[in-house]
């Protein structure tokens, strides 16, 4: 049996691992020539970069054993902290409520827990539909806090009302479910051994960035006998009678190349995979594809001439008069990361392909960067150089209002093909994190391996990864 794995980010290395540790013939195709896919690292100078702050949790013991084997056991372990810039103040984020009632102005806090009484006497005589995402924030935590930590942020990010975007959102990225549940949590902390949805510890690799291990599932997926073939895009994927036969990918010399395969899992961006189908996908789901839509992020990488800048590992800036959105020092994940007497802070700006900031040289990134910055008041003007910025283009998929009608087309065109599995977070257009890529990986390959015919669907988007 041969399985041909497209893409060698995070989800599918750790198929491509798993299928080589039980001996089945296994060839990665990926399209960059490094492996780790949005979770990769780099050097510059003194410095390792990752794309924006990149931390390892989870609550499965199991998956965190494996991260150790995957590392050599070179692994740091962090108390996270990240913080959310207001009105000139910090707030702990996720939000603690006693940090932010004792910040908060008094009227200000009057008004935040006015709006909280005031929305669920509403909800007695009338409930509030989970339409969209602004209904979802408002009944959980009224208009006062809704406006000030996640509306303004979160149209900022997605550049579109928060009445456009899909209620789904919010419930996978929000861990506290209303102001109520934030109150029993801030004035009960967590017994020993209890696990709470807000995982403030992480690990991350001891040295070479987060992107060590994407490299070291490479290494030794390579050592069991696998392909890994980077600078190698997939360019063409022959199907006949619903049965995929062999993938074709554009070598480093550039000439086309074709490997036969028993089963394909796909990690690349599925409207891309999907792109690839020969015969070509009929006009509907062409219709949903370019549908489909995919926010980039303008990563701006500043050596600041100080030990330090903050001592947060990362912050999110959502005031519209500030570009950047987010900044983060890799210092603070691992002292590896930078020397001790500078630092590398990334800032970044999240953009639609057409976005006048998706052109942005460096230099242009860098004034803009170093300008918010001062307006923070982190540091001082002239202490920065712009050392280099990456732009990610499927950064995160955006779930409008209409996005799961567009992915139900393409989902049933996948399901279509009997031996074509799709996972991870471009496979599946799904806002998840490493570790769920990870683990959905290695589930995949698991049911490879045991012969199942379980479908993606069923055994990657599985609850337990998300819930
Ligand atoms: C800014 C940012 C911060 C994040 N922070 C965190 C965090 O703190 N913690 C966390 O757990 N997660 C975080 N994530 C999410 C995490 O990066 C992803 O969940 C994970 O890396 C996804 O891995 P994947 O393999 O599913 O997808 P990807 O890494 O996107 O892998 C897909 C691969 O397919 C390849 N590909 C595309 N087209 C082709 C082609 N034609 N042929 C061959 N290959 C192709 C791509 O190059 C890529 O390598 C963050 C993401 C971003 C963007």
């Amino acid at each position: 049996m041969h399985v041909v794995v497209l893409g060698a980010g995070l989800a599918g290395l750790s198929t491509a691992y798993e299928l080589a540790k039980a001996g089945i013939r296994v060839t990665v195709l990926e399209r960059e020539d490094y492996p780790g896919g949005m979770a990769t690292s780099w050097q510059v100078e003194d410095y390792w970069l990752d794309h924006g702050p990149h931390r390892f949790h989870s609550r499965d013991e199991k998956l965190i054993e494996h991260l150790y084997e995957v590392l050599d056991n070179e692994v740091v372990i962090r108390e996270r902290l990240s913080r959310i810039y207001m009105q000139g103040k910090f707030f702990n984020y996720p939000l603690k409520l006693l940090n932010v009632l004792k910040s908060l102005p008094k009227g200000l806090m009057c008004r935040a827990i006015w709006d909280y009484a005031w929305i669920r006497c509403v909800q007695v005589f009338k409930k509030i539909p989970d339409d969209n995402f602004e209904n979802w924030v408002l009944k959980r935590f009224g208009r006062t806090l809704y406006e000030m930590f996640f509306g303004t942020y979160t149209e900022k990010t997605w550049k579109r009302p928060c009445t456009e975007i899909s209620a789904d959102w919010a419930s996978q990225r929000i861990s506290q479910a209303n102001l109520w549940d934030a109150i029993i949590k801030t004035l009960n902390p967590p017994r020993e051994g209890e696990v709470r949805s807000l995982v403030s510890e992480f690990w991350y690799p001891a040295h070479g960035g987060i992107g060590e291990i994407g490299r070291k599932y490479a290494e030794k997926t390579r050592a069991m006998g696998a392909d890994v073939l980077l600078s190698s895009p997939v360019t063409r994927i022959d199907i006949e009678d619903d049965v995929a036969k062999r993938v074709w990918y554009r070598g480093p010399d550039g000439g086309e190349q074709a490997v036969e395969c028993d089963a394909i899992v796909n990690t690349m961006p599925l409207p891309r995979m999907l792109e690839c189908f020969r015969p070509e996908v009929g006009p509907d789901v062409v219709e949903a594809i370019d549908k489909l839509e995919f926010m980039g992020i303008v990563f701006i990488y500043l050596e600041v001439d100080l030990p330090s800048v903050f001592p947060d590992h990362w912050v999110y800036l959502p005031e519209r008069n500030l570009t950047i959105h987010r900044i983060c020092e890799f210092k603070n994940f691992s002292d590896s990361s930078a020397p001790g007497d500078k630092t590398v802070v990334c800032c970044e700006i999240t953009c639609l392909w057409d976005d006048e900031h998706w052109e942005i040289t460096l230099e242009e990134g860098a004034k803009i960067a170093e300008r918010d910055l001062v307006t923070v008041g982190l540091i001082e003007p002239g202490i920065t150089r712009g050392i280099d910025m990456h732009k990610l283009r499927y950064a995160y998929p955006v779930y409008d209002l209409h996005y799961k009608g567009h992915l139900d087309r393409m989902r049933k065109e996948v399901k279509r093909v009997a031996n074509l599995q799709t996972t991870g977070r471009q496979g599946l257009f799904r806002y998840n994190n490493m570790d769920h890529s990870i683990a959905m990986g290695r589930r995949v390959a698991k049911t490879i391996v045991k012969g199942h015919d379980a479908r993606a669907e069923e055994v990657a988007a599985g609850t337990e990864y998300f819930g």
